[in-house]
């Protein structure tokens, strides 16, 4: 399907990640060719990738998420599952810790689906290479985007032999990810670059597969030791991937140094507040032979919303716009959500001016809540830095009595998963029926 209205004959998407991906799909239903550009090679397998970097870290889909995915690709859980993905009941099959207190487990019927980031990944690039108009130039390097009466004109690119290309293109997705390459794109074409604000927290996270874990204490899928800030600034997941496998993470805040080598994984591993988590992987042997180390120093957001005069056709999407805490796995959801409000623009036929603008300004509220939820544990922290949100001691306070309420109130729980899944804002936990139960807790 194309829309009648507009001369929309080339977009272009810079970065093949999950976000890429998934604006590629969406920008097929309306111009007549989509080229997305990725630096790395074509993954023919489901391995992590270079440009990737964060890849083997557990990475964790959100409700949000999975159905805005599960609409762009029809069926495509069930390939999933079909490929060793595993349907867990978020309540009952998670054993979580949470500022010292352990929830509830009940039959949510709030099915996720748990797989590795690169199945993800590779999934969704199975079904967009059935989608006719969309061309893969893979190992090629976008350099600079040119633009001509302040609209995007040209993309330059080096390919894998270094020559050097330029495309002509009508739009432009910047999905680069962490390197959100706008930034010097629109500086050395002399535009204003957008604000930026960053929270420093030193997080880091270290991973290693293991096979299925065989624990006889086991009556769960997943296990999460979230930090217990300020005491406890360590934490962990326990999470089943295909190929009977099970990927263990540690985090940390405030500090650079993470396990470099499985002796030191086991005793950081020991270290935390929550004792299950060191007892079901003590006696077991990693598959992989390296601890994976992914540093996180800051979150970062870039407000396009504040922009008055930024050239048109440049839209901006995944973590090239705004990096979250990823603990609180809203990336990869909040991509697909931004993926969605882009389709919802290109429907209304908007011209390309309205569109950046209004990409960005949606984009950027729905950006706040995640933020916020975000912030409001990060400053939970040591040595978190940055701008604090306004009325934060009130919100902690409020947090801290809704988690100690997950522990024995289903109720209040299953509210809590709907907006820690980006399905319901946060507001909704105040709402009076909730409020009382949670003011009740006496913890
Ligand atoms: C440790 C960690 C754990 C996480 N856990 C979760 C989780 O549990 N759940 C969740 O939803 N999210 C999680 N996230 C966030 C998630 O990984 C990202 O939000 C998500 O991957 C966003 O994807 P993206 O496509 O914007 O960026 P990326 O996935 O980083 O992709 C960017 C792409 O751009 C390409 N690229 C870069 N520069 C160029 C160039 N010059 N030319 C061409 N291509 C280029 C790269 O090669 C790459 O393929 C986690 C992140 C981290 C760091």
């Amino acid at each position: 399907m194309f829309l009648k209205n507009t001369n929309r004959n080339r977009a272009v998407v810079v970065g093949g990640g999950i976000a890429g991906k998934l604006a590629a799909r969406v920008l097929s239903e309306f111009f007549k060719e989509v080229i997305l550009i990725e630096k790395d090679k074509k993954n023919d397998q489901v391995t992590n990738r270079k440009g990737v970097p964060q890849g083997n870290q557990g990475h964790v889909l959100l409700k949000s998420g999975e159905e805005i995915i599960e609409e762009l690709f029809p069926g495509i859980f069930q390939e999933l599952s079909r490929n060793g993905a595993s349907k867990t009941d978020f309540a009952r099959d998670l054993l979580w810790s949470h500022h010292g207190t352990q929830k509830i487990r009940f039959d949510s019927n709030v099915f996720i689906s748990q797989q590795s980031r690169p199945l993800l990944e590779w999934q969704i690039q199975q079904r967009l290479e059935k989608i006719p108009n969309i061309n893969f130039r893979f190992d090629s390097k976008v350099q600079n985007l040119k633009f001509k009466t302040d609209e995007v004109n040209f993309i330059v690119i080096e390919d894998k032999n270094g020559t050097i290309m330029e495309l002509l293109a009508d739009l432009v997705i910047d999905a680069s990810g962490a390197a959100a390459l706008h930034n010097q794109w629109l500086m050395d074409s002399g535009y204003k670059v957008p604000a930026k604000t960053e929270i420093k927290v030193d997080l880091f996270y270290a991973s290693m597969v293991f096979k299925k874990l065989s624990h006889a204490t086991i009556d769960w899928h997943s296990l999460l030791a979230y930090p217990n800030p300020p005491e406890f600034e360590r934490g962990g997941m326990i999470s089943p991937i295909e190929e009977n496998r099970t990927l263990v993470t540690l985090i940390g805040y405030a500090t650079k140094e993470a396990p470099k080598n499985i002796d030191s994984f086991m005793e950081y591993a020991e270290t935390l507040e929550q004792p299950e988590f060191y007892e079901v992987i003590k006696n077991e042997l990693p598959l992989s032979e390296d601890v994976q180390v992914y540093r996180f120093p800051a979150l970062r957001r870039y407000h396009f919303e504040k922009i008055r005069n930024s050239p048109s056709g440049l839209l901006v999407i995944g973590d090239a716009f705004c990096r979250v805490d990823p603990v609180f796995a809203q990336g990869m959801s909040l991509a697909a959500m931004e993926a969605k409000v882009l389709r919802e623009l290109l429907m209304r036929g908007l011209n390309k001016k309205q569109l950046t603008k209004s990409y960005h300004k949606k984009v950027s509220r729905i950006l706040d809540i995640p933020w916020l939820i975000a912030l409001t544990e990060d400053f939970r922290f040591r040595t978190t830095s940055g701008r604090k949100p306004i009325g934060l001691p009130i919100l902690q306070w409020y947090v801290k009595k809704v988690v100690a309420a997950c522990s024995h109130n289903e109720h209040v729980y299953k509210r809590f998963i709907q907006v820690l899944h980006l399905k319901s804002h946060p507001i909704s936990l105040a709402h009076p029926g909730i409020l009382a139960k949670v003011l009740k807790t006496t913890k």
